[in-house]
């Protein structure tokens, strides 16, 4: 197989030779100072780095220039994305699952978890129970199951999400995490008005991925790895992608990560909206020597570092997989959205709590609520942000990255954090976190670049605190 980043094929454009002789190139470059130099000064200027540059800088052994890529990523992430932090919630809709990834426990072998999958009735209770919270973004998750969780079923719940109105609360964008499927389905899915389809690798490494995916239609890698082309066919231009790191080695996944980001843009001229960072992490009826590649902390926010500085333009992601601390030093190095307030198990935000059942699919280190983490961030100089904009402005794909590469999107973010900050404090906060909020907002709002949009704010600013909502530019 030839590398061809334009190829459609998924052993063409994740080419498993390439992938070698890039590690190879950045073994016997890790200590050359003159050209990690370079590659620093190319990624402080937001001119990314490719695939081959990005290996260099992981191989880095160099603890001072090691300390500079780490200081220039925080430097690229506040350039771009400012002290802005958008807040969402996962949403997990069922748990029965026709693969056996060995990682998850939601495999279809695993006979201890109770499985469940919730109705249109349940999803209105969970959904009401998160717009109490706060929250105005979904990630819905769902196991692989063509009986239990077709894709009717999706798109059922989709739009039962979207027609709930709670008091002031909303769901404003639904963000889809579900298994591979026909560009038929990502059409569907895309005239139900989704915001990004995700979809993890898991690995890139062929051969331990069909290890790690021994049966199910997840075993094939190919249909698995060009599953964002057949979204992008199928109208989608928002695509996330990701990797679980510890699942295989980190190297080989981290150039196949960007080498897939590379891909799309060659094929779609846009590349990925989003980039995941899950790391793996103990569950039920997972071998613990599926984590024998463990990633340790400092080489978990090394990758977070060159992710953000590789595609600066791409938004990243972090779960309550992670501890408070970690997430913390991530939102430094280039992290611009985290969940907050989660539940992972199915009916976890209502009806598993009355049942006491679990369906988890993993545990989450930081067990915070929503109200915790938006204090938190707030006093650590954050402004934290539940914009849905861009997507309900027709702001997609390749209309979105010219804006963002432009730096014009900073104006639009900047307004559009405090009008649902400002929201947020008036209908969900707690009096500590609404004083926070008040200095925060009063310290933001001359920052928007704009004039025009910066009077704008001021009014609309005040409009919210007479009760009108929903405003956004
Ligand atoms: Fe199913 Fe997804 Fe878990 Fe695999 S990772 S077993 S596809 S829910
Ligand atoms: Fe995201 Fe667009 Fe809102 Fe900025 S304006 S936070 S890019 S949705």
């Amino acid at each position: 197989m030839q590398y061809n980043p334009a190829s459609r094929v998924a052993e063409e454009f994740i080419n498993d030779e390439e992938i070698q002789a890039t590690l190879r190139y950045a073994d016997e470059h890790k200590s050359d100072r003159e050209l990690i130099e370079k590659l620093i000064e190319q990624a402080a200027a937001f001119k990314g780095l490719s695939h081959r540059e990005a290996a260099v800088l992981l191989a880095c052994d160099q603890a001072d220039l090691n300390e500079k890529i780490f200081a220039t990523a925080k430097k690229v992430k506040e350039h771009i994305y400012g002290n802005r932090i958008v807040l969402f919630a996962p949403l997990y809709l069922s748990n029965y699952c026709v693969n056996t990834c060995t990682y998850c426990p939601y495999h279809a072998k695993n006979k201890h978890i109770v499985r469940k999958k919730l109705t249109q009735e349940q999803i209105e209770r969970e959904v009401i129970a998160l717009q109490d919270m706060g929250h105005k973004r979904l990630l819905l998750e769902a196991g692989e199951h063509p009986r239990y969780n077709p894709i009717e079923y999706i798109l059922e719940c989709i739009h039962t999400i979207y027609s709930i109105k709670h008091k002031n609360g909303a769901i404003r964008r639904v963000n889809i995490n579900i298994a591979a499927t026909t560009v038929e389905n990502y059409r569907k899915l895309h005239e139900a008005g989704i915001g990004t389809y995700q979809l993890f690798q898991e690995t890139y490494n062929k051969k331990e991925y069909e290890l790690l995916h021994p049966k199910g239609p997840k075993s094939d890698y190919a249909y698995h790895t060009e599953a964002m082309d057949r979204a992008q066919e199928g109208g989608i231009d928002d695509v996330g992608l990701g990797v679980l790191f510890g699942l295989s080695l980190y190297r080989y996944d981290f150039v196949g990560l960007l080498m897939h980001a590379e891909h799309l843009e060659a094929v779609w001229s846009v590349g990925p909206h989003t980039i995941s960072v899950p790391r793996i992490c103990p569950a039920d009826d997972v071998d613990p020597s599926t984590f024998s590649n463990a990633v340790p902390d400092d080489l978990f926010l090394k990758i977070v570092a060159l992710i953000r500085l590789a595609v600066p333009y791409t938004g990243m992601i972090i779960s309550t997989r992670e501890s408070a601390r970690v997430r913390g030093k991530c939102l430094e190095m280039g992290v611009s959205q985290i969940s907050g307030g989660s539940r992972t198990s199915v009916g976890g935000y209502v009806i598993e709590e009355e049942k006491e059942e679990n369906s988890a699919q993993f545990e989450t280190s930081d067990r915070r609520t929503l109200d915790e983490v938006v204090k938190w961030l707030l006093d650590g100089g954050y402004l934290p942000s539940w914009c849905t904009a861009c997507y309900r402005a027709g702001r997609t794909g390749d209309r979105f990255m010219s804006l963002a590469k432009t730096g014009e999107i900073a104006t639009y973010c900047q307004a559009n954090a405090l009008m649902t900050l400002k929201e947020y404090c008036e209908d969900y906060a707690r009096p500590a976190t609404r004083e926070a909020a008040r200095h925060v907002i009063e310290a933001e709002l001359p920052k928007i670049p704009h004039e025009k949009i910066r009077k704008a704010s001021v009014i609309r600013l005040q409009k919210i605190e007479e009760g009108e909502r929903d405003f956004r530019f």
